[in-house]
């Protein structure tokens, strides 16, 4: 069959190079898609907004699955659209991508089927918000109820930043995302990323991640859209993850089921282990980016039956068997990122790092440019690299790095620090 995908980022690159090595895609097509996803299939300009245009694209070139990528389109109902066209599509639903679009749908949701989470209540209004402020103390944690590009949480340790960060969400700082703002108990723990892949009523666990959202060595610095992962996440052993499905991934489905709005797609969890267990911090309803990138490379089987199944319901008849190695990635950015990333450098290199034992380079923000690949975006480039253990998928993926002649951009050199850490000290 041919498949559509949907993104531009290295999450595309990974699903992509997965997707192409399936025996049951005859052709795949990338909207935009990057220089890296060219390598997989054929990228096409397609404007993503307009589902028409991407339906009627669909049946002139006989595709007979969308994968959508990113979270933006799917909150704009392309799924709706295009299953109404008669489109295959993988991915949640308007109503179902809530999950992600709306803090407070989700915090609701938690409440009402015992979901473990951080206590919360919600605001319209900028006066009653800094009452209960007043009235709690800190620290607490004010969040933006829409989607906000990553920068719609702040973490409060005082009164004063927490009436600072209402007034910047109320006074309309962040836009229409801020119309409304969650305030969450402070959680403390341990975070990780599990993903769940469910076609309305079945889940099947895939993996866990980490990620690293500051800018900076030793988490420090600007949050970012991510710096580097890997996989599996040391914290979620076997057990944890059971509990993680039996509290959190299933009871979510099953609430969603029940409400008339089930839930198909990739259920991302991020995740807050705690001294009471696992506690949902917040769901995304696709791959994360860079989790997907590390995520990819330990799949063994093929991706595109699971997708299918995913769409069809039918994901109780899926098994997938996953690498016991451990992936991690690192990103190469642009200097100024997460400010103004400076466009246009000229990267070299990239060939090199790529012909590595185990070692995979999935593009996100490049461009091919008079026969060079040159900067263009915030986070460039992912170096993955896979090993027997976080250390030894550290040095392999940073002794990759060191192959990429690119005076214009630069990555975190600690990646995987605290698994490191923890493996040093047995
Ligand atoms: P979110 O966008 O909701 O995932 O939040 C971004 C980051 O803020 C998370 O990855 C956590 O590090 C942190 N965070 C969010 N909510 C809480 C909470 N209730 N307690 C502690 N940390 C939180």
């Amino acid at each position: 069959m041919n498949i559509l995908l949907i993104g531009s980022g290295g999450r595309e690159h990974a699903l992509a190079w997965a997707i192409s090595s399936s025996p049951l895609c005859d052709k795949l097509f990338i909207a935009p898609g990057n220089p890296g996803t060219a390598q997989c299939g054929e990228n096409v300009v397609l404007d993503i907004a307009d589902h028409r245009a991407v339906a009627d694209f669909c049946k002139l070139m006989g595709v007979g699955l969308v994968v959508v990528g990113p979270e933006g389109p799917l909150v704009e109902g392309i799924t709706d659209d295009l299953e109404a066209a008669g489109i295959k599509t993988f991915g949640p639903s308007k109503a179902a991508a809530q999950l992600e679009g709306s803090k407070a749908f989700t915090k609701e949701l938690c409440a009402e089927f015992g979901i473990p989470t951080a206590g919360f209540a919600r605001f319209t209004d900028e006066a009653a918000a800094r009452a209960y402020v007043a009235k709690t103390g800190a620290p607490l944690v004010i969040k933006a109820d829409g989607l906000a590009a990553g920068k719609g949480v702040v973490m409060a340790e005082t009164v004063e930043q927490a009436n600072d960060a209402l007034a910047m969400m109320f006074s309309g700082g962040l836009g229409a995302a801020g119309a409304e703002v969650v305030i969450e108990e402070w959680m403390i723990g341990e975070e990780a990323s599990f993903f769940a892949l469910c076609d309305g009523t079945h889940a099947l666990p895939l993996a866990s991640a980490q990620d690293h959202k500051r800018v900076g060595d030793g988490d420090t610095g600007p949050n970012t859209g991510g710096m580097g992962a890997y996989s599996p996440a040391p914290v979620m052993t076997q057990a944890m993850e059971e509990q993680v499905m039996a509290q959190i991934v299933r009871p979510t489905l099953a609430g969603m089921h029940q409400r008339g709005t089930p839930f198909k797609g990739v259920l991302f969890a991020g995740l807050m282990i705690t001294a009471d267990g696992p506690k949902l911090i917040e769901y995304n309803t696709r791959f994360g980016d860079p989790e997907c990138e590390v995520l990819m490379p330990r799949l063994k089987s093929d991706i595109v039956p699971a997708l299918l199944a995913a769409r069809d319901g039918v994901l109780n008849a899926v098994d997938l068997r996953w690498s016991d190695k451990v992936a991690l990635t690192v990103v190469m950015a642009a200097k100024g990122y997460p400010g103004t990333p400076e466009k246009g450098s000229v990267i070299k290199g990239i060939d090199k790092a790529a012909a590595e034992k185990d070692v995979l380079v999935f593009h996100a923000g490049t461009q091919a440019k008079d026969g060079d690949i040159v900067a263009n975006g915030g986070r460039v480039l992912n170096i993955v690299a896979l090993g027997k253990s976080v250390s030894e998928a550290q040095a392999k993926a940073y002794a990759a790095v060191d192959l990429i002649d690119w005076p214009g951009g630069f990555c975190r050199r600690d990646i995987g620090w605290q698994a490191v850490k923890r493996e040093r000290e047995g």
